[in-house]
C-alpha cells in the first residue's frame, strides 16, 4: 500500500482526505498545525503539529516511509510551503503543492492591492467601517488605529487577553454564499472589506463585496515555491495516480 501525507488545514485537504478514503491503494494521512481545536479534516488518519522546520519534516517522511507529499495548506501559509518543497528534496519523495486560483478579478471591483496587514490597515481612511477577514495574528495593525470600527469574524474565540480591534467580534465560519455576506455587511454599515487574496470558497465575500459595490483592501498572495503546482483536488487526484500508480503497470 502506498503512503501520502496531505500538509492540511484547508478545505481542499479535507475533501482530498475524503476522496481518498475509498481507495485501497493508498494509507492517507493529514497533517494538522494544531492551531484550531475543531478542524474539518475529511477522513483517514490525522496528527497534528510541526516537523521542527524542514529536516524535521524529511527525517519524518523517510522514517514513516511516505511515498509522497500533497501540500494541500493554504496559499499564505507560506513557510510550511517553502519548508514541504526543501524536505521532499532532502528525503527524495515526490511533492506537488495544490494552489487554488485568485479571486476573479472582474469590472466591477474595487481592489486596493497590498502587500500585507501593515499596509492593508494604513489604506483604511479615518473613520472607516470594515469587515476583516484576517487572522487572530494579523489583527494588530488594526487594533493600533482607534479610529476604525471593525467588525472581525473569527472560528474560535479569542484567548484571554487577545488584542481585538475596536468594533464588534463574531463568531463561526464564512459562509458559502454572497447573499449572507451582503446581508451582515448591510446589517453593520460595512464601507470597506479587509481580506487576503485567498481564493476558493471564501470567494462569497468578495462577491458580496462586487454586489454592495465596497471597496476591496486585498493582500496579495506570497509565490509559491519552486515545483509543480495544482489548481484543485481533481487534479491533484490524477496527479497521485500518475505518481503512484501508473509507472508500476
Ligand atoms: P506557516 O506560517 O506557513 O507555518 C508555520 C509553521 O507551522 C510551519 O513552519 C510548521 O512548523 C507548522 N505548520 C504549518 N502547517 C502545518 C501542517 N499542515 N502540518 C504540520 N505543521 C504545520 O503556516 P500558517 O500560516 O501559520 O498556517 C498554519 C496552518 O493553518 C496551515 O496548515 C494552513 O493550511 C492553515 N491555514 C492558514 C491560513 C493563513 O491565512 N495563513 C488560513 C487558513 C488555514 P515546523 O516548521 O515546525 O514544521
Amino acid at each position: 500500500m502506498a503512503r501520502l501525507l496531505i500538509l492540511g488545514g484547508t478545505a481542499e485537504a479535507a475533501e482530498l482526505a475524503a476522496r481518498l478514503a475509498g481507495d485501497d491503494r493508498l494509507e492517507t494521512v493529514t497533517s494538522l498545525a494544531g492551531l484550531t481545536r475543531l478542524p474539518n479534516v475529511g477522513a483517514g488518519r490525522v496528527r497534528r503539529g510541526g516537523f521542527g522546520g524542514p529536516d524535521g519534516l524529511a527525517a519524518f517522511l523517510k522514517e514513516e516511509r511516505y511515498d509522497a507529499l500533497i501540500d494541500a495548506t493554504h496559499p499564505f501559509a507560506a513557510q510550511i510551503a517553502a519548508h514541504a518543497a526543501e524536505a521532499a528534496e532532502i528525503a527524495r519523495v515526490p511533492r506537488v503543492k495544490l494552489v487554488r486560483p485568485a479571486f476573479e478579478r472582474t469590472a466591477e471591483d474595487r481592489f486596493v492591492p497590498v502587500k500585507d496587514m501593515e499596509e492593508a490597515a494604513a489604506a483604511l481612511p479615518q473613520g472607516a467601517r470594515a469587515f476583516l477577514a484576517a487572522g487572530r495574528r494579523e489583527l494588530h495593525p488594526f487594533a493600533a488605529r482607534p479610529d476604525l470600527w471593525c467588525l472581525v469574524r473569527m472560528i474560535e474565540p479569542p484567548a484571554a487577553g487577545e488584542t481585538l480591534p475596536k468594533g464588534e467580534l463574531i463568531l463561526g465560519r464564512p459562509p458559502t454564499d454572497p447573499e449572507t455576506e451582503a446581508a451582515l455587511f448591510k446589517t453593520h454599515a460595512i464601507e470597506w472589506i479587509v481580506s487576503k487574496d485567498s481564493g476558493g470558497r471564501a470567494g462569497a465575500k468578495i462577491e458580496a463585496a462586487r454586489q454592495l459595490k465596497l471597496p476591496v483592501v486585498l493582500v496579495e498572495r506570497p509565490a509559491p515555491p519552486p515545483g509543480p503546482t495544482l489548481p484543485d483536488v481533481d487534479t491533484v487526484v490524477k496527479w497521485i495516480d500518475a505518481t503512484l500508480f501508473q509507472q508500476q503497470t
